[in-house]
């Protein structure tokens, strides 16, 4: 991935003229004579002010293109990107996908002036959810990290930071999907040995709110409230395992939105706004978190269709 965000030019040139002309004004302070143990001290004196001010100098030098390391000022706000993703489903749902910024002059655009994606998309592996598609978007339209279960854990955290921060994304989508296979392994699968296993045990905790909240259903039956959480979950994740992304949350920079893709109709379901980490039920489980976070449902807007 290539950074977008560069130390500003201004601050690398002040910093090396700095160094620069300390250099020459301590090579000079060296020449001086040293005929006289008073002289020596002198020129002791000059060299411990002179290699402290060097320092000074290049420490506030390299603070400078630090105090510019925030979020990129985005050209979209959250609200402008999720209306495009949203028209852009609408398009798709309606079988008049227009298949945008697909080309070559695309392809060179997004090479020359780097990526400006508009959103965020932490979504399904799952083969008949392809993010790009669905929200009839092109090269460099949307950030995607794909994972089995829509999981939000350290490696997802961190893509999803690195678009926040260091590209300015203003919105972050975590998008289920009806009859996913990995929420539905953690509903009623038992116990999966290997790496299968290990990712699915995160998802039995979004289950067991899941179950919590509706309580009288069972196996397949709780398959669709288990989906929603565990989107909610990872919305959950993301705020309260990232203190970046937490923060621009707070900031107003970055908005989390949530829904569940249809498999059959192409449509989403959209839970609306951000979701604040609450503590969820206690479950058995031995997952790496370290504060296992799903939203209580009492935290979601009620979904809407669109
Ligand atoms: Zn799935």
């Amino acid at each position: 991935m290539k950074k977008a965000r560069k130390p500003s030019p201004a601050a690398g040139d002040l910093r090396s003229r700095a160094e620069k002309r300390l250099r020459s004004g301590y090579r000079r302070t060296v020449r001086i004579g040293t005929r006289t143990a008073a002289q020596e001290e002198g020129k002791q004196m000059i060299r411990r002010v002179s290699v402290a001010i060097l320092a000074l100098v290049v420490f506030a030098a390299q603070a400078l293109p630090a105090a510019d390391h925030g979020v990129a000022a985005p050209a979209i706000t959250a609200d402008e990107a999720l209306a495009r993703l949203k028209s852009g489903n609408e398009r798709y749902v309606q079988g008049k996908a227009t298949h945008p910024n697909a080309d070559a002059a695309r392809r060179a655009e997004t090479v020359k002036d780097g990526q400006h994606p508009i959103a965020i998309v932490i979504g399904c592996a799952d083969s008949r959810q392809p993010l790009e598609i669905l929200f009839d978007q092109g090269v460099g339209d949307i950030f995607v990290i794909r994972v089995a279960g829509n999981v939000a854990n350290t490696d997802e955290i961190g893509s999803a930071e690195y678009a926040a921060e260091h590209l300015g994304v203003p919105l972050c989508i975590v998008l289920g999907h009806t009859q996913c296979g990995a929420v539905t392994a953690a509903v009623t699968g038992g116990e999966i040995p290997g790496n299968v296993g290990a990712l699915i045990k995160g998802i039995k905790l979004a289950v067991a709110v899941a179950q919590k909240e509706h309580p009288q259903l069972r196996d397949k039956d709780l398959v669709p409230a288990a989906i929603e959480a565990n989107v909610r979950r990872s919305m959950a994740n993301l705020s309260s395992r990232s203190e970046a992304l937490s923060k621009l949350v707070l900031e107003g920079k970055l908005r989390i939105e949530g829904g569940v893709y249809d498999l059959e109709t192409g449509q989403i379901k959209w839970f609306g706004g951000n979701i604040l980490p609450e503590p969820s039920v206690k479950t058995k489980s031995t997952t790496e978190e370290p504060k296992p976070a799903a939203g209580d449902k009492e935290h979601v807007s009620p979904p809407e269709q669109h």
